[in-house]
């Protein structure tokens, strides 16, 4: 029996660049002391009180069928935080509850593209992006950054793009850079977006890992909040990345649309779950803050280690729970650093190759180990790079 053809070229074709991540993993269950720096998964667990007000919630009997847009305490307390946290005034009507961040992603791109409408999004990117526009049916588009741009997109290399396009999915902070994109680009973004009537999706998960600068949601920029849909979770910032719980944040008609979308895919989030995120959100900023503060501090460490050599250079680590370290002088690609490294010291890194060809030559190493195995992982990767460049 045949596959559609949608299914069938979710992936694209040719290597997904995930054969470190895949060898590391083989080489750790056959019991070898690999240090994985590769996932955007925390050290730490869900915190005791969430799971708590998860358990109190489905003793209580909330394991029945839930609010398919999510339940109106959820949506009340997520649009709450969105008008805090961005001054947009954002309603209940604005906001739809999503299985996850990436359910977020999948529905934004069905909401506003039809069968083959070009949808860009910028390279490097997370490494679902592409496979998420084909999902929904339309084309995905690289918009090309710079090493020496910080990754930034530039407004020159998306207004070619943007000409036909229906999207733009945009990052920030960025996974796999660490990026926070300044005021200017986010400028730019919506400059080309209002000017080539573009969607814009604003994929904001990493928004409370911020160690540089500010973010600053594109929403809020002038004539943005009609043509913007944002997209959040708890994954990250509340380290509940197995719970499956995130949000769109968008204009009410579009919201009323995805709603229909959501209850012909997935009937919405457990109401457990939904519960157990009220309850999380209702710990205000002081939690959100425990959670990023391990990655805080191993930012600091890195920032310093690395100042003092100059094997391998930091892309400006501003956010989220990665590093990108610009490898080229070592001569070799980000793959072959990346499987050279492995082999040589158990340490396992992703290739920026893995995220497009504008990260090639680079690796993104993952903070997600104890800060003493990270602070010796980090020292060994930086003299096995000094030792490439002689
Ligand atoms: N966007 C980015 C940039 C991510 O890094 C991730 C997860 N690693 C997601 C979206 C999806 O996260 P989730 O579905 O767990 O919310």
């Amino acid at each position: 029996m045949q596959v559609s053809q949608r299914l069938a070229g979710i992936n694209g074709g040719g290597s997904d660049g995930w054969g470190v991540f895949y060898r590391a993993r083989a080489m750790a269950a056959a019991g070898e002391p690999v240090t994985e720096l590769t996932i955007g998964e925390h050290d730490i667990g869900t915190d005791p009180a969430i799971l708590d007000a998860m358990h109190r919630a489905a003793r209580a009997g909330h394991t029945g069928y839930a609010a398919v847009p999510g339940i109106a305490a959820l949506r009340d307390s997520i649009a709450a935080r969105c008008s805090a946290r961005t001054g947009v005034p954002t309603r209940r009507a604005n906001v739809l509850v999503t299985p996850g961040g990436q359910a977020g992603l999948f529905a934004a791109h069905m909401g506003v593209c039809d069968a083959g409408d070009s949808a860009l999004y910028c390279d490097p990117h997370y490494t679902t992006y592409p496979g998420t526009i084909r999902a929904a049916g339309a084309c995905p588009q690289a918009v090309p950054t710079r090493s020496r741009d910080a990754f930034r997109p530039r407004r020159e290399a998306l207004e070619p793009l943007a000409q036909g396009a229906r999207s733009l999915l945009i990052n920030t902070p960025n996974n796999p850079t660490g990026v926070v994109y300044d005021r200017e680009t986010l400028d730019g973004i919506a400059a080309t977006c209002r000017g080539h009537d573009l969607w814009l999706i604003s994929d904001e998960v990493y928004d409370t890992q911020i160690w540089e600068g500010a973010h600053l949601s594109p929403r809020a920029l002038p004539g943005m909040a009609e043509r913007t849909l944002v997209v959040g979770s708890m994954s990250k910032s509340h380290a509940m990345t197995g719970s499956r719980i995130g949000w769109i944040v968008g204009p009410e008609p579009m919201i009323e649309h995805l709603g229909q979308l959501a209850i012909n895919t997935t009937y919405g989030v457990p109401g457990y779950i939904q519960d157990a995120a009220v309850f999380a959100l209702q710990q205000g900023e002081a939690l959100e803050d425990r959670v990023a503060a391990p990655f805080r501090r191993r930012r600091d460490l890195a920032r310093t280690v690395i100042a003092r050599q100059d094997a391998v250079k930091l892309i400006p680590a501003q956010g989220a729970m990665y590093l990108m370290l610009d490898i080229r002088r070592t001569g070799l690609s980000g793959e072959d650093f990346a499987n050279a490294l492995l082999d040589a010291e158990a340490i396992a890194v992703m290739p920026g190759e893995s995220f497009g060809q504008a990260a090639a030559g680079h690796v993104r190493v993952a903070m997600t180990v104890d800060d003493a195995r990270f602070a010796q992982a980090l020292e060994r990767l930086l003299a096995f790079a000094a030792g490439l460049t002689g």
